[in-house]
């Protein structure tokens, strides 16, 4: 669990994190959004003890960071992957780690193991690809087998592969009952892989709340319409007609918002079109994220309601 409670951090005259509260709670992978200079990354350095609040606290697992004896054992982050000594080797970084914080040695060879770093445990730390140093950043991470995992933008520089090794293994550390507290601003990784949402924007809240009813609430009526192909055009001019916006999608078929499934098939029947699919659709989280951000509406869902038009200036 991490709690934040009124967190300010301001730097000067400007106000970095702005009374920020809410509980990141076990069980669930919380995903931190928000544009860049919202002051996610000020908000994670609080957490973790590496900036003091100007005002308000903040805590993990009921402690201020900086009281807990053994944080490794409590808290696991990735703020900066390259923050290694370059000239040590993998297995004694991990080592050296472990011995601060009282892990036994075997738990080094366990995480190796984990993140698919066994093979290069003697390589130096200076000398591992991106995506390597981000697997030795998360292993340090989960080196103390904390019950906490904080994880700043932790796809940065995988691959595919290595972005759904990290999905899978931040849901199976939620599932095994502890919290996961990650930033990306890769919305669609982000919607895969958190099931509860925390949005800030100009170091305020904007939204806390669980993703999928973020997306439902949020999403625009949307409908996936096929036709046979020498009705498609006569089909769009129609929805057209009604005041609905039509798009090609992904899949070939029209992606249509403002008409929903039933008012497009009772349409297709007025006119005698044939339908071959007609499914409701939901926005992405990309699509429901950019649309809020661009626009004055507040966010439904959140807990205290702001004008994201001032907030995201
Ligand atoms: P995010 O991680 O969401 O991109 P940051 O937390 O990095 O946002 O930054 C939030 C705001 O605080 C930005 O306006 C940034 O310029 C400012 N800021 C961050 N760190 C410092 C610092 N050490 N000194 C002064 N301003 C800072």
């Amino acid at each position: 669990m991490i709690e934040a409670r009124e967190l300010t951090k301001r730097y000067g005259d400007r106000t970095a994190v702005d009374r920020l509260s809410f509980t990141v709670r076990p069980g669930l992978v919380t995903g931190f959004l928000g544009p860049n200079g919202a002051g996610k990354s000020t908000t994670m350095r609080m957490v973790l003890g590496l900036d003091a609040p100007s005002s308000g606290t903040v805590t993990v697992a009921g402690q201020r960071y900086d009281r807990l004896g053994a944080p490794l054992r409590v808290v696991g982050s990735l703020l900066d992957a390259k923050s290694v000594h370059g000239g040590r080797t993998v297995r004694r970084h991990l080592l050296g780690l472990a011995r601060s914080n009282a892990i036994p040695r075997r738990r080094v060879d366990e995480v190796l193991e984990l993140v698919g770093l066994a093979d290069v445990a003697d390589q130096r730390a200076k000398g591992l690809s991106l995506g390597m140093g981000q697997r030795l950043g998360i292993a340090a991470a989960l080196l103390g087998d904390p019950e906490v995992l904080i994880l700043d933008e932790p796809v940065n520089g995988l691959d595919t592969e290595g972005i759904r090794w990290i999905r899978d293994l931040l849901k199976s550390q939620a599932a095994q009952g502890r919290t996961v507290f990650l930033s990306s601003h890769l919305m669609s990784e982000m919607e895969l892989t958190a099931d509860h949402l925390i949005v800030i924007g100009r170091g305020r809240l904007l939204a806390d709340t669980d993703m999928r009813d973020f997306i439902r609430t949020n999403s625009q009526g949307g409908t996936r319409v096929r036709t046979p192909d020498d009705e498609a055009q006569r089909m769009r001019a129609l929805l057209e007609s009604r005041g609905a916006r039509v798009a090609l999608d992904a899949t070939g078929g029209w992606r249509v918002t403002g008409l929903g499934p039933s008012e497009v098939g009772e349409l297709a029947r007025e006119h005698r079109l044939a339908v071959h699919e007609l499914t409701p659709v939901l926005s992405s989280l990309e699509e429901v994220y950019t649309q809020m951000t661009r626009s004055s509406v507040e966010f439904r869902g959140a807990e205290t309601p702001y004008e994201t038009e001032e907030a995201f200036r």
